[in-house]
């Protein structure tokens, strides 16, 4: 069976954070960590190296964008899923220049994130070996 998927969620808000924290409960996902910033989800990833961060894209202090671009700077292995709101096309854009591997839109749905993890996480494991 899979290993668990080490994650970290990053988004300014709280509620946020506990509706994605609630739908990887009873799964092989286990968040590790959360950032309400940019600036934090750069210091908690350097630290904690999961393999996986749902990232907000419009946060105070640093961006997604801009914490997204930090964090593969160090750790270009890190899969970053951009998180939106459907009104955020052209930030889409920018989240997946950025190096965002993929993106969810906000209201989530249990189903849509959890398929955006696993097959990220796929792909990261794909490219590390054998
Ligand atoms: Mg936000």
């Amino acid at each position: 069976m899979n290993m668990g998927i080490k994650l970290v969620i990053v988004d300014d808000a709280p509620f946020i954070r506990e509706v994605l924290r609630h739908i990887f409960e009873m799964t092989e996902i286990e968040v590790v960590g959360e950032a309400q910033d940019g600036t934090e989800a750069v210091s908690i990833v350097g630290r904690l190296r999961p393999q996986i961060v749902l990232m907000d894209i419009v946060m105070p202090k640093m961006s997604g964008i801009e914490a997204t671009i930090e964090i593969l700077k160090d750790l270009p292995d890190t899969k970053i899923i951009a998180c939106s709101t459907l009104d955020q096309n052209n930030m889409v854009m920018r989240a997946l220049e950025s190096g965002c591997c993929n993106y969810i839109s906000k209201p989530f749905k249990s189903e849509e994130v959890l398929a955006a993890v696993r097959s990220a996480a796929e792909a990261g494991h794909k490219e590390v070996g054998p």
